[in-house]
């Protein structure tokens, strides 16, 4: 599935994924494979839990994280969705064999 990256300079992170657009903060990312495939399977989660559901699983599972381990870096990457993400986003036929709520799997 072919989903339109969008460059933003002032984007005050690397990218982001906000279903259907990948936002990248440099122009190069978009060429990168492992950036942007690490943003696709963010719109795969996205979707699986229509879009609201994702953004407030997120952010409640990063302040959990972050009561957990008071360190940012420590709760970003124990978000389980950047959990799946991190460890796949070096697959480029991941996508294509995922299973639904994969991310599941990563808890
Ligand atoms: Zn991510």
């Amino acid at each position: 599935m072919r989903f339109p990256v969008i460059h933003i300079s002032f984007l005050p992170i690397a990218g982001i994924a906000l279903f259907p657009f990948i936002l990248v903060k440099k122009v190069e990312y978009k060429g990168h494979e492992t950036f942007i495939n690490h943003e696709k399977i963010h719109l795969a989660q996205q979707l699986e839990l229509l879009l609201l559901g994702f953004y407030i699983l997120y952010l409640l599972h990063y302040f959990y994280n972050l009561l957990k381990y008071l360190n940012h870096d420590k709760a970003y990457m124990n978000i389980i969705f950047e959990k799946e993400a991190y460890t796949m986003e070096r697959e480029p036929e991941y996508l294509h064999k995922r299973k639904f709520c994969e991310w599941l799997r990563f808890l």
